[in-house]
């Protein structure tokens, strides 16, 4: 007989650094959240190379993003800022996230990014997907042996890079929610209301938070909506009904 995973997820995010779900998709976080998704956020790093911040005040800001975001699991999975790899010692610690979730989609970083850390995350993440549908490749937790679990639907984020998306999310009504989660960050980007005494970086300028709301309405034009976040998906992308689309 096989029992019910409390632990299960709808949507499981697994980024490299704090902060990267929040800019990338905290809008379709949102939305699955208020549609009754169970959705959880696996950080790998703590962030810790950030040049404003440390990884406690990072940890600090996760916690309440998550608050905002209404998620129900957030985890750390303390690699190395910078210098995690892509091998079997790290894509076996990203499978047993995978298997103790079972999330049915995961998104992940973007595959090309300014941040070397993006890619080789996503390709990480990509190679664990497909490595953690193998039975032969065993992992076990508390509970024991862990299934094998492979998500239906893997989709990489489009951070700082311009890239042209697969499908597009419309988060128009999520989008004041969306910089509110961003702004939990108060150490890294821009905020009228206070001023943090560290240097600037390139994400704390207020040019930054109008990138980011530039390119949301960029992605979203096409469709005729205010607002979209923007995904790639290395496979074809089907629906039911074309109906279902906007
Ligand atoms: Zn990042």
């Amino acid at each position: 007989m096989k029992f019910e995973n409390k632990d299960k997820l709808d949507l499981l995010i697994i980024v490299v650094h704090p902060d990267d779900a929040e800019l990338g998709c905290a809008g379709t976080i949102l939305k699955a959240v208020d549609s009754g998704k169970r959705v959880g956020v696996v950080d790998l790093t703590q962030g810790e190379l950030g040049t404003r911040g440390t990884a406690a005040t990072r940890f600090e800001e996760a916690a309440k993003a998550s608050q905002l975001l209404g998620i129900a699991v957030r985890e750390n999975l303390k690699m190395r800022d910078g210098f995690f790899r892509n091998d079997e010692e790290h894509q076996l610690k990203v499978i047993e996230v995978i298997r103790r979730y079972q999330p049915e989609i995961i998104i992940t970083n973007a595959l090309r990014d300014r941040h070397p850390d993006h890619g080789r995350a996503s390709q990480l993440v990509n190679d664990a997907v497909f490595l953690s549908g193998l039975r032969r490749i065993t992992t076990s937790d508390k509970e024991g042996e862990q299934e094998p679990h492979r998500p239906r639907l893997l989709l990489e984020l489009i951070q700082d890079r311009y890239i042209k998306p697969d499908i597009v999310v419309d988060i128009s009504e999520y989008w004041e929610e969306k910089i509110a989660v961003i702004q939990a960050f108060r150490s890294q980007f821009f905020n009228s209301d206070y001023q943090v005494e560290e240097p600037q970086t390139y994400i704390s300028r207020p040019e930054f938070m109008k990138a980011i709301e530039s390119r949301a309405i960029e992605y979203g034009k096409d469709i005729q909506v205010s607002h979209a976040e923007g995904f790639t998906c290395s496979r074809y992308l089907g629906v039911n009904s074309l109906f279902d689309l906007l």
